[in-house]
């Protein structure tokens, strides 16, 4: 489903990505693991438009992405739920869930989407008037992961979404992206919480210092001595 083929990402002159590689196919849950720094927001962010990469091929479905704009990715079938959440909170849930719909015009769609958000986080059809800046933290991370999920993507892409929250949250969050994932989006997951990520992932990868450095099932990095050490806290 998407492929990303030799890929090397500048700041200036601060090379962020090194001959990256990787793909995603349809179905999985992919997730990309790494300590503070090592270049997976930047890997997230060159799939979707935002830091467009030097060389290297970002391939959607067998078609170059790399020089397309944000907007005209998220209307290809890819969003994404940023780092830090994003949301805004200054509006209401309701007109953060609209506004992730605004590339879309099949109103019966849009409804049923809505409906399917709110059977996933209940909590967000009880807070649909408030405001976003009042939600707790948990509850930002599910908004934002349901603006992305009302553009209808057919890969969503998801920057940290256990940051500073809970674990207890943590847990459920990861539960609905398991969720999701079943319902038929295929994920792509930037985390921190290795342990977490590799529990729900079908595949990862490992990157250091912008590069990859080691990719495998999941369930045999979670099994690594090295991953283990570097990544586990064990
Ligand atoms: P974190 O988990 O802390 O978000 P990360 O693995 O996502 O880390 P990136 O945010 O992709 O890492 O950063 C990769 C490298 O690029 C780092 O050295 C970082 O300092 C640098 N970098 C990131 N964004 C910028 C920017 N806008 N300008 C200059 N350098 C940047």
């Amino acid at each position: 489903m998407l492929e990303l083929r030799g890929i090397n990402t500048y700041y200036g002159n601060i090379q962020a990505l090194r001959d990256v590689s990787m793909h995603i196919a349809e179905g999985e849950i992919v997730t990309l693991i790494g300590a503070n720094g090592a270049g997976k927001s930047t890997t997230l962010m060159t799939i979707c438009g935002g830091t467009p990469p030097r060389s290297g091929e970002v391939l959607f479905r067998g078609k170059p992405i790399q020089h397309l704009k944000p907007n005209q990715i998220v209307s290809l079938g890819i969003s994404q739920v940023p780092e830090g959440r994003l949301i805004f909170p200054d509006l209401t849930v309701q007109e953060n869930l609209d506004l992730g719909a605004f590339l879309r015009n099949d109103q019966k769609g849009i409804r049923q989407d809505m409906d399917y958000i709110f059977d996933l986080f209940p909590i967000l059809a009880q807070r649909r008037r408030q405001t976003g800046g009042t939600l707790s933290g948990g509850e930002q991370q599910m908004l934002a992961i349901s603006r992305a999920i009302m553009a209808r993507p057919s890969l969503l892409l998801l920057d940290e979404p256990s940051l500073g929250l809970a674990p207890i949250i943590i847990q459920q969050i990861f539960s609905i992206i398991e969720k999701i994932n079943a319902d038929g989006t295929t994920v792509f997951l930037v985390e921190q919480n290795a342990n977490q990520a590799l529990k729900i992932a079908n595949r990862a990868y490992v990157m250091e210092n912008g590069r990859i450095v080691m990719e495998d099932t999941a369930d045999r990095l979670l099994a690594n001595p090295d991953v283990q050490k570097a990544y586990l806290g064990m």
